[in-house]
């Protein structure tokens, strides 16, 4: 099922959400069709306020960067409860981009070049990982969605002013929406 993604300017994107005290058939449910969202929007990951459930679970696949120099994506995998830590001395700056906010230009975000991410997977089992590059990146964007913050909330002052207009147009257009 694909799921309806919740847009910038509902409040539900500035919840912190709970942690998950059960894996419940539903949750599971959740994550499967969360998994097949982003698989349809080409989006690599998503997190369950996006679409509606303030809960701590995201979804993503893996960038895997090929011998030819290509690169692919992994199966898909799911982080129930994550905690991060131990984030690299060396940061790096990127373009990100996020499915609760179509059509605004990537903007330029600060993050640890590392981090290592302890999580529960969907069949109750622990797990650590480090993750580097982008796989960082997306860990980290990912887990911001879960205490209510965004992307466009760790870029520079320059970058924001630039898509002041872009995001007021977003805010209209969701209120728009509950209106009808
Ligand atoms: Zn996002």
């Amino acid at each position: 099922m694909i799921l309806d993604i919740v847009l910038f300017g509902d409040p539900i994107l500035r919840k912190k959400c709970r942690p998950i005290e059960e894996i419940t058939e539903e949750i599971k449910q959740l994550a499967l069709h969360m998994i097949e969202t982003i698989d349809k929007k080409n989006g690599i990951g998503l997190a369950a306020p996006q679409v509606g459930h303030d809960i701590r679970m995201f979804v993503l696949r893996k960038y895997i960067d090929r011998p030819d120099g290509s690169w692919g994506v992994s199966e898909p995998r799911v982080y129930i409860n994550p905690v991060l830590h131990t984030p690299s001395d060396q940061l790096w700056v990127f373009p990100e981009k996020c499915l609760s906010l179509p059509g605004i230009s990537g903007v330029p975000v600060t993050r640890p070049h590392s981090i290592i991410i302890e999580a529960t997977d969907l069949f109750g089992k622990k797990f650590v990982e480090e993750d580097e590059g982008h796989n960082a990146r997306v860990l980290m964007h990912e887990n911001d969605h879960l205490n209510g913050v965004l992307h466009i909330d760790r870029t520079d002052e320059k970058s924001k002013h630039k898509i002041e207009g872009e995001l007021a147009a977003l805010k209209k257009k969701y209120l728009q929406s509950k209106k009808k």
